[in-house]
């Protein structure tokens, strides 16, 4: 096995900082960009055989700061700091895994359709309409930010 930093292990279930409420990052400062690329470094480094696993929350590999990585087909990532809900529609019903909780599959009720605020790392101001498992994984990963996990 190749050795890997701290910050780009994934936390499991029942790590505490899995339990906490991430905080805001600091637009635009250095440190958010370099955490930024931490959380995309880890999702790019996790090798799942079914790739079912499109999104990482920065608590997922250590760090308390409100940051997302979702990707979407085929190869596109939207790296989002401190992200927000702007509106969203039709809950329906969602099979999920998570890479913090390896082996456990549940069913989530989440929105079909979302819009979403962001900061880029460098601070610009993005916004984003998701629909159907991209949208899913954003909701999982917001929850990840407040502390929760689809065993809840
Ligand atoms: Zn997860």
């Amino acid at each position: 096995m190749t050795p890997v930093q701290d910050t780009r292990k994934i936390l499991t279930h029942p790590h505490p900082l899995l339990r906490s409420a991430c905080v805001p990052a600091d637009v635009g400062r250095n440190g958010t960009a370099v955490q930024a690329a931490s959380v995309l470094a880890a999702l790019l480094a996790m090798d799942h055989p079914l790739k079912l696993v499109n999104g990482l929350a920065a608590n997922q590999i250590g760090l308390d700061k409100r940051i997302v990585v979702l990707k979407r087909f085929p190869n596109r990532y939207h790296i989002m700091v401190n992200p927000e809900v702007v509106s969203s529609r039709l809950t329906i019903p969602s099979i999920e895994v998570c890479a913090s909780l390896p082996g456990i599959v549940r069913m989530k009720l989440r929105k079909y359709w979302m819009r979403v605020r962001y900061h880029e790392p460098e601070g610009e101001i993005q916004h984003l309409s998701l629909f159907g498992s991209a949208a899913f994984t954003l909701q999982q990963e917001l929850d990840h930010l407040d502390g929760r996990l689809i065993i809840d």
